[in-house]
C-alpha cells in the first residue's frame, strides 16, 4: 500500500456537493471581486476566531505584509521573527524596508524561544512576530508581557494554527493582529491562494481594508499607496464551506497525531512532537525528528511512504538572505537537518497510519 504525504484533492471529494453548490452561487451571482461573499466569510471567520475583525486579502504572505504596513513599520524598522519558521515570516518584514531579527526557537517546541527575545530588542524593534509552527501554539503569555513592557506589537503568524488554542484562546485572538493563509494544503485551505488579517483593533482594520485595495475606500479615491490583495468571493465561497467542518477536521488530526504518538512512543533514536499542557494543537504536520533523518526518509520512500520536510533550509541559509551569517542559529540548524513530517491530512485512514508506524519502527 502506498502511503501519500497529503492528498489534497480528498477534501474536495469530501465535500464536493457543498463546493460545487458554492461555485454555482458565485458564477451566478455575476459579483466577482469583494463583495456579500466575502464579508460573510469575514464575519464567520473572525467569529470562530473570537476576534472582532476580520479582511481577506490575497495570501498569508499579504496578510502578515500588510498589518506590518498598517502598523506604519518600514525602513529602518526591526521586527523579531522565530529563525525555525517558513520564509514567508521573514519576507513579509523585508518587504516593508524593516530587517527581520531571527531569534532561536525552544528545543521542545520548535516555536519562538520566549526567553532569548529581550536579548535581540533594540531601539529599532517595533514588533514580534511568533509563528504557530506546525499548528502547536506559540507560549503567547511572555511574549505579550516582553511586548507591553516594551511597547512593541504582537503579530502571530497563524498561517499553520487554524483553531489551535492557548490557554482556551484560539489563535489569531492572541496578539495585536494576526495573518491566516488559506493555502490549498493549511488547515482551512481554499482551492486557490487566499489569506486574511484578523484582529480586535478597529484602527488596524481600517487601514488593512483600506491597503489590500489599492488604498482606496470609495472607488476611485486613492488615500495611500495601497496594494491589490484581495480575497475573491469564490475562494470566499469555498472557505466558507470548509470553515463548518474545520473543527472536525483539526479532531481527525488530533487522532491521527495521537495514533502516532502511541504507536511510536519510546523509540530510541526519535523524538516525537511535545505539547504544553496550555497548547491544544491542530496538527497542521506531525514532524518527528531524529539524527538519522536522511536515512529514515529514504527508508520510508523505499516503503512507499511519502514524507517531508519543514523545512530542509532556514531563511538564513537561503541565498534571498545571503547577507546573514551562517552559524549564528545552532539550534535552528540542527532542527532543520533532523526533523521529518510524517504523512497528515484529516482524510488519512488508520491503516496507513499504521504502516506508517510499522515502517519507522522497522528502521529503528
Ligand atoms: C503558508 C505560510 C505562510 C504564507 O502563506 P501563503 O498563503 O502561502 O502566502 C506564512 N507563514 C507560514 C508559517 C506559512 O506556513
Amino acid at each position: 500500500m502506498k502511503v501519500v504525504f497529503l492528498d489534497i484533492k480528498a477534501s474536495y471529494s469530501e465535500l464536493k456537493n457543498e463546493l460545487d453548490a458554492a461555485y454555482q452561487r458565485v458564477a451566478n451571482s455575476g459579483w466577482y471581486i469583494l463583495g456579500e461573499e466575502v464579508e460573510a466569510f469575514e464575519t464567520e471567520f473572525a467569529t470562530y476566531c473570537g476576534a472582532k475583525h476580520c479582511i481577506g486579502v490575497g495570501n498569508g504572505l499579504d496578510a502578515l505584509h500588510l498589518i506590518l504596513r498598517a502598523y506604519g513599520i518600514g525602513t529602518g524598522d526591526e521586527v523579531i521573527v522565530p529563525a525555525n519558521t517558513y520564509i514567508a515570516t521573514w519576507l513579509a518584514v523585508s518587504h516593508t524596508g524593516a530587517t527581520p531579527v531571527p531569534v532561536e526557537p525552544n528545543e521542545q517546541t520548535y516555536n519562538i524561544d520566549a526567553t532569548v527575545i529581550e536579548a535581540a530588542i533594540t531601539k529599532q524593534t517595533k514588533a514580534i512576530m511568533p509563528v504557530h509552527l506546525y499548528g502547536q501554539p506559540a507560549d503567547m503569555e511572555p511574549i505579550l508581557e516582553i511586548a507591553r513592557h516594551y511597547n512593541l506589537k504582537v503579530i502571530e503568524d497563524a498561517a499553520q494554527a487554524h483553531g489551535a488554542t492557548y490557554k482556551g484562546k484560539r489563535t489569531g485572538s492572541l496578539g495585536d493582529a494576526a495573518g491566516f493563509s488559506f493555502y490549498p494544503g493549511k488547515n482551512l485551505g481554499a482551492l486557490g491562494d487566499g489569506g486574511a488579517v484578523v484582529t480586535n483593533d478597529d484602527a488596524l482594520a481600517e487601514k488593512v481594508r483600506v491597503l489590500r485595495n489599492y488604498g482606496s475606500k470609495v472607488k476611485y479615491h486613492n488615500e495611500t499607496q495601497g496594494f491589490n490583495s484581495r480575497l475573491d468571493p469564490l475562494q470566499a465561497a469555498f472557505l466558507r464551506v470548509k470553515l463548518k467542518y474545520l473543527d472536525t477536521w483539526n479532531k481527525r488530526r488530533q487522532k491521527i497525531a495521537q495514533q502516532y504518538q502511541e504507536g511510536l512512543a519510546d523509540t530510541p533514536g526519535i523524538i516525537l512532537p511535545f505539547v504544553p499542557e496550555w497548547a491544544e494543537p491542530v496538527w497542521h504536520l506531525f514532524v518527528i525528528r531524529s539524527q538519522r533523518r536522511d536515512e529514515l526518509q529514504q527508508k520510508l520512500g523505499d516503503a512507499n511512504i511519502s514524507t517531508m520536510i519543514h523545512y530542509p533550509i532556514p531563511p538564513h541559509l537561503q541565498p534571498a538572505y545571503a547577507n546573514m551569517k551562517k552559524g549564528n542559529f545552532p539550534i535552528s540548524e540542527a532542527i532543520h537537518r533532523e526533523i521529518l513530517s510524517l504523512p497528515m491530512f484529516p482524510q488519512l485512514a488508520p491503516p496507513e497510519i499504521e504502516q506508517v508506524i510499522s515502517s519507522v519502527l522497522n528502521v529503528f
